[in-house]
């Protein structure tokens, strides 16, 4: 195995500690459940307050609200470590806060804060980010679900879809149109929605991988939400959701060369077990060009992930390029993952198309890592565009 040992100009012995931690708490909670959780689609809610007990859901928040503050490398171990489970659903729904939260960080008043962060950091209630609706998630800008004012409420109406841990949700950080006389980004707010507001019904959604993550149809009709529980100011909310993007889509390319490790190692311990022809297949040029291919592009994806995690620490670099280098992680990474994926399944035989194996989960999980968070089409143009192209 080629070396992927820490550098340390990227992780200090603390890093590594918490790394250390991080495994062992997948390796014994989460690694000997996933199939059975798979499965059955769900997981104990428990989990929640595991990670949480550990301090893993409190990652880069101040520590007034329970959290503990970090640098990025932190949130890159995190993935990295999340990815060694082999489960994106499971990391995406117990991270699900990680895109619900920042919005309320960043500009919720102080009592929605106090009110909220404490308990989701700690793991006692769940957070989910609905922006996407039926209509399209790729157009936020033309997000149709209105939040019309009534006194010191706001009046919700609409749908929001495939949306993570929805059905669970105790805190929707929600994405409506506070101006509906206003098209585009202008009238866009983000209203904070309690789970058990009247009018509020969910549907649970089935899904080609992420099985073990509750995702959801969320309807609200007439929801009543108190004008106290707008996040930032009103008709302002694009920028807020824009700049949430950005950290979610490192971490995803994080996740997705992560995933690609995965199956590389899977697929090289086969290759060294399985012989055909009385020889290991890893003694064959063409099954070793395999693997070496794999390990370019997961290098290179890291690589990548590791120089932009740098530059935003240090506040290195025009913000622009930033920006569109990170969309071009998201697709580096999530391209390695399905490249390593297909080759992974494919070195296995048929082992690779059965139920249980690391790398066919993996492979059913690749084109929701493609979509989610930002579609490959969507990343390349805003990168062309944020290049001057
Ligand atoms: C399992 C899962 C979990 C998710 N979790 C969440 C969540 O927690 N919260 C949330 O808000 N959303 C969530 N999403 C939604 C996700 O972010 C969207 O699916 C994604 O943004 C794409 O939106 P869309 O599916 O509506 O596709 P569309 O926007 O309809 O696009 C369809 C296709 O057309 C392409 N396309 C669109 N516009 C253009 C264009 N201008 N030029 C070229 N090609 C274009 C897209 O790239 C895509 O390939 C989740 C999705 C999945 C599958």
């Amino acid at each position: 195995m080629f070396d992927t040992s820490p550098l340390p100009h990227y992780f200090s012995p603390e890093h590594e500690q918490f790394r250390d931690m991080l495994r062992s708490f997948i390796a014994s909670e989460i690694i000997p459940n996933i199939n059975a959780w798979d499965e059955a689609c769900t997981f104990p809610r428990e989990l929640y307050r595991k990670a949480g007990a550990l301090g893993l859901l409190g990652l880069g928040y101040p520590e007034e609200y329970g959290g503990t503050p970090c640098d990025i490398f932190y949130q890159i171990v995190l993935a990295e470590e999340f990815a060694r489970s082999g489960s994106g659903g499971i990391q995406a729904s117990i991270n699900s806060h990680t895109i619900a939260m920042p919005p309320l960080l960043a500009a919720g008043s102080e009592e929605i804060k106090r009110r909220v962060l404490p308990s989701v950091i700690s793991g006692k209630k769940i957070a989910a980010l609905a922006v996407t609706e039926p209509s399209g998630g790729s157009d936020v800008a033309n997000l149709r679900t209105t939040a019309v004012r009534d006194g010191d409420h706001y009046v919700v109406n609409g749908e929001k879809t495939f949306i993570t841990s929805g059905m669970r949700a105790d805190y929707i950080t929600t994405a409506v149109r506070t101006n509906p006389a206003v098209k585009g980004a202008a009238g866009i707010s983000v209203l904070l929605i309690e789970g058990d507001t009247p009018g509020l019904t969910r549907t649970e959604l089935k899904k080609m991988g992420w099985w073990v993550s509750d995702t959801a149809q969320l309807h609200f009709n007439n929801c009543r939400v108190p004008t106290r529980n707008l996040i930032g100011i009103e008709n302002q909310g694009f920028k807020l959701l824009m700049h949430n993007f950005n950290s979610e889509r490192l971490f995803m390319a994080a996740l997705a060369y992560g995933f690609a490790q995965v199956c590389l190692e899977e697929a090289l311990d086969w290759a060294r077990q399985r012989n055909t022809f009385g020889e290991p297949l890893s003694q064959r040029q063409v099954i070793r060009h395999k693997l070496a291919d794999m390990v370019l592009r997961i290098d290179a994806a890291r690589c990548l992930v590791y120089d932009l995690a740098y530059r935003i620490d240090r506040g290195v670099g025009d913000p622009a390029q930033l920006v569109a280098r990170i969309c071009m992680a998201k697709v580096q990474a999530t391209r390695a993952m399905q490249f390593c994926a297909d080759e992974a399944v494919q070195i296995l035989g048929g082992m690779g198309f059965m139920r249980g194996t690391r790398s066919e989960r993996i492979y059913r999980e690749v084109k929701v890592m493609m979509i989610g968070g930002g579609s490959e089409e969507i990343m390349k143009d805003l990168a062309a565009r944020k290049l001057g192209f």
